[in-house]
């Protein structure tokens, strides 16, 4: 068979920036699987200075398939092609493949020994169906594959650099590691794209993108936008650099400017959480925290525990789901729940009072609150929380409507986010006398 040599087809424009990722499985399209692959491709390319334009999601479907693939050759630098090599009928992207260069199949006699050595290994013959995994597009090259039985294939397709990978996460990492990323890592040489995430709790998307607008305008570098997920607004920052000093140094000037905007709101940078932020400047304070969660049954509690050595500030948490918790754990007054309800200001604060006495806690929060989808009513709506926070000897009643229309989930989970951020922000700064109880 005629082969192109390895180093015309290997070749990727030096001035390579932006890549096409296209996942291919009738599950992945259908939503019963998810695409796990292309998010890991479009970060090992940012952190080469190249940034993936688009993803694509298509069924084992010949047609749909040439079709992305043309489309995706002609508008990024490089293709890179997940799914679709196994050795059944519906593994159609080879044969896309070919099509849309418009060249033939033919077997590839190395990839046929490697196929039979695979199953030799493991004491067994390789299977005739098989076979036609060696099937490569006449103009293309096949990519050993290290753990299993798909080759992949590389190809230019209208001039445009195209890689294609098994579907199965291990192999396909394997192979882009082995096969493709030496090759962006060389044609890419002089660009470095890095991130960093900044994290705000207490204020909308909106009123967050409205304080650093400017720096969110497109085609800026560093590049800044927003994203939320349950009361949290995230800041991202994408720098690109020569190399990662010009890069790192573009995000402390975005991050330092960002961060005199914000100001308190922003509670911490990438990995860190409410509640290990929290748990710092306890730890800073030498003070100590419980909790009291109803209608958060132990959320609180479990958002504090997510973070290693929590046992140095977090004495624990009575989850009082019942009246008769409330009253017989942590002493709310009966009195108290018949005449304002469970779900009530002064049970909340009856509820951290009780928490911090019941511990000996030096802070102490609390939730109450109707987290739905039942149990509504006119004065007291799904949505409608008491947070109570008792910190140096008094206790302070916060009152919350987080919206009658979104799931129980998701005010469970505000609640509990916004119990942390009210503990956060009331500890005064280290260092400080350690408050009376
Ligand atoms: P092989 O022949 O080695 O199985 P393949 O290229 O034929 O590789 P597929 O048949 O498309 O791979 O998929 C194999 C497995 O990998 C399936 O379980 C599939 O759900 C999973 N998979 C495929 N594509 C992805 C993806 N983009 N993200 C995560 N998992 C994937």
């Amino acid at each position: 068979m005629q082969r192109m040599p390895e180093e015309d087809v290997g070749q990727i424009p030096r001035d390579l920036r932006s890549a096409w990722i296209v996942a291919i499985g009738t599950e992945l399209a259908l939503g019963q699987a998810q695409d796990t692959n292309s998010a890991w491709l479009a970060q090992r390319l940012a952190a080469l200075g190249v940034r993936a334009d688009r993803h694509v999601v298509v069924a084992d479907e010949l047609a749909a398939i040439r079709a992305v693939l043309s489309q995706a050759a002609a508008a990024g630098d490089l293709v890179l092609v997940t799914g679709g090599l196994g050795p059944t009928d519906d593994d159609v992207t080879r044969a896309a493949l070919a099509k849309a260069a418009g060249v033939g199949l033919e077997e590839d006699a190395a990839s046929v020994e490697r196929l039979q050595a695979f199953f030799a290994r493991r004491g067994r013959e390789m299977p005739e169906r098989n076979r036609v995994q060696a099937l490569i597009p006449r103009t293309g090259l096949a990519l050993p594959n290290q753990c299993g039985t798909a080759p992949g294939i590389h190809m230019l397709l209208e001039g445009t650099p195209c890689y294609v990978l098994p579907g199965v996460p291990f192999e396909m990492r394997a192979m882009y590691e082995a096969e493709v990323e030496p090759v962006v890592r060389a044609a890419a040489a002089g660009a470095v794209l890095r991130s960093r995430r900044l994290h705000t709790f207490g204020a909308g998307e909106s009123d967050v993108g409205l304080k650093i607008r400017d720096l969110m305008a497109r085609g800026r570098n560093p590049e800044v936008g927003t994203t939320a997920e349950i009361g949290v607004v995230s800041v991202r920052i994408n720098a690109r650099g020569r190399d990662a000093a010009e890069a790192d140094g573009l995000l402390d000037e975005a991050e330092a400017e960002i961060r005199r905007r914000l100001g308190p709101l922003v509670y911490g940078r990438d990995s860190e959480t409410l509640g290990g932020v929290v748990g710092e400047r306890l730890v800073e304070l030498g003070w100590t925290l419980s909790t009291a969660e109803s209608c958060t049954g132990g959320l609180i509690s479990q958002l504090l525990t997510d973070v290693p050595g929590s046992s140095r500030y977090f004495l624990g948490g009575l989850v009082t789901y019942s009246n008769a918790l409330k009253t017989g754990l942590v002493g709310v007054d009966q009195a108290l729940l018949m005449a304002h309800g469970a779900v009530s200001e002064p049970v909340a604060v009856a509820m951290a009072d009780g928490a911090a006495r019941v511990t000996g806690s030096d802070v102490a929060v609390s939730v109450t609150g109707v987290a739905g989808p039942g149990g509504g009513s006119v004065e007291k709506p799904v949505g409608l929380v008491f947070i109570g926070l008792h910190t140096c000897g008094a206790c302070a009643p916060h009152a919350f409507r987080f919206g009658e229309d979104h799931p129980r989930e998701v005010i469970r989970m505000r609640a509990a986010r916004m119990a942390l951020h009210l503990v956060r922000t009331s500890l005064p700064d280290p260092p400080a006398a350690r408050p009376g109880r």
